[in-house]
């Protein structure tokens, strides 16, 4: 490998999510290490979704910001209400108070909650038994190859740096114009309430930096998160996006060239009224297809015939990659060289 190539690298992650068990251990693993402050609070650089359902913040495909043909488009930056949700107040007091009492207070938010982080938690789509249907979306900044968030910034303060293509925000640079909020469509940067400088995702740069894998991947009781460079060859995302094709991104069309990619969920069928399975998927193949475009149909199939194989007794290489027997297959890094950070600060 030479120096030209190790600065023109990409890291990367495929998450499948046919394993996510929506346990929130990911969000948890990415905030605890990096995002405590007042001011964040609201901040989750890693969510995970129940889909269907708003995302998180809410409805943010509605509230815009993309690229179109290399041009910046502005979109919202999400309502602290509506968008992200407030912390709710409990009335802790109270119901500790009515403890032994033969009147007991139960603990509940002190005002009406209209929205939070996973309000639609578990809810989904369909009706039970015949087609009620849900999956998990964890979701973290793409480190986009054109990301939205860097054309926008005026200050030039966000770069993409060269030998691993990790998107960074230098809050010493950082105005708080929140530019880079409003046009990044995935709404994956946040906005510091106290210290008024943007701040997002950093995809565990120094992790990355030493070969460890990042923190919301290494907590994964799931062994759903690969992590490595895009053009390692004997790497899992090499192999799950290049070799196999069952690993797409997320709204491809926006066309900032997400580098978070997902293995797209396979569902169990519809029954008929009857309480027959049909031969339909319960999760509707074109509500999939929005999300992770035209090739899920082909990437399913491919799954199924796999899937098929080992039944049979037969080898998979793609299914023993996918059902993760040892948690470090799934990461393939090694620790950047000094040089690199010599010449690229
Ligand atoms: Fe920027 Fe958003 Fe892309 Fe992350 S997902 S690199 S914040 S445009
Ligand atoms: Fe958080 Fe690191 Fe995961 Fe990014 S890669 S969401 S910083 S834990
Ligand atoms: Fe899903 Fe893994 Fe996150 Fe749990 S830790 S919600 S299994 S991605």
């Amino acid at each position: 490998m030479t120096q030209q190539n190790k600065r023109q690298r990409q890291v990367s992650m495929v998450l499948d999510l046919n394993k996510c068990l929506g346990c929130h251990t990911c969000s948890i693993a990415c905030k605890k290490m990096w995002n405590t402050d007042q001011g964040t609070d609201y901040a989750y650089w890693n969510n995970v979704e129940t889909m269907p359902g708003k995302g998180f913040p809410a409805d943010y495909p509605l509230i815009g910001g993309r690229t179109d043909k290399g041009e910046v488009k502005r979109g919202t930056v999400p309502n602290l209400d509506t968008g992200y949700g407030r912390a709710w107040n409990f009335n802790h007091k109270e119901a500790l108070a009515s403890t032994g009492q033969p009147i007991k207070v139960w603990i509940k938010p002190k005002e009406e909650v209209k929205w939070g982080p996973n309000f639609d938690e578990d809810v989904g789509e369909g009706q039970y038994p015949q087609d009620n249907h849900y999956f998990y979306l964890p979701r973290l900044c793409n480190h986009c190859t054109h990301p939205a968030c860097l054309d926008a910034c005026p200050r030039g303060a966000i770069e993409k740096r060269e030998h691993d293509g990790i998107v960074l925000v230098n809050q010493d640079r950082c105005h708080g114009y929140r530019f880079c909020v409003e046009a990044c469509p995935y709404k994956k940067v946040y906005f510091d309430h106290v210290r008024q400088v943007s701040a997002k995702c950093i995809f565990c740069a120094p992790r990355i930096e030493e070969g460890v894998a990042p923190a919301c991947a290494r907590q994964c009781p799931g062994r759903l998160r690969f992590v490595g460079y895009r053009d390692d060859e004997e790497g899992p995302i090499w192999k799950l996006v290049e070799k196999y094709k069952v690993a797409v991104p997320l709204h491809a069309e926006w066309g900032l060239g997400p580098n978070v990619f997902y293995v797209p969920p396979m569902s169990p069928p519809k029954m008929d009224e009857k309480g027959r399975p049909t031969d339909e998927p319960r999760i509707p193949l074109a509500y999939l297809e929005s999300l992770f475009g035209p090739r899920v149909k082909e990437i399913l199939d491919v799954l199924h015939a796999e899937r098929d194989k080992k039944k049979r007794g037969e080898k998979s290489e793609l299914m023993d990659l996918l059902i993760a027997y040892n948690w470090n297959d799934n990461f393939k890094l090694e620790p950047q060289h000094r040089e690199v950070f010599s010449e690229h600060g």
